[in-house]
């Protein structure tokens, strides 16, 4: 699952399907919701559509902002960079 929220934060801006190569479009978060888990309803604001195969991607900002403050405060608690992976 977190696997996937990292994954599709990184595709998006590439604007690429990671399934079929097509173009994705932004779209809505109307269009989208049925079809969203209830943490993504809650933490993704900007989705697309690819219109070639219909795979939904979000952008990850929440989530990678979440990571990096994670990883500071790893660092200044000198934890190490792979630590337990918290769920939001
Ligand atoms: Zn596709």
């Amino acid at each position: 699952m977190l696997q996937r929220f990292k994954l599709f934060g990184a595709i998006v801006p590439s604007r690429r399907c990671l399934r079929c190569n097509g173009l994705l479009e932004p779209v809505s978060k109307g269009e989208v919701l049925h079809r969203l888990e209830p943490k993504t309803r809650q933490y993704y604001h900007e989705f697309a559509i690819c219109r070639t195969c219909d795979r939904v991607y979000w952008k990850g900002s929440h989530y990678q902002h979440l990571q990096r403050r994670l990883e500071g405060l790893r660092r200044r608690l000198g934890l190490p960079r792979h630590g337990p992976v918290i769920t939001l």
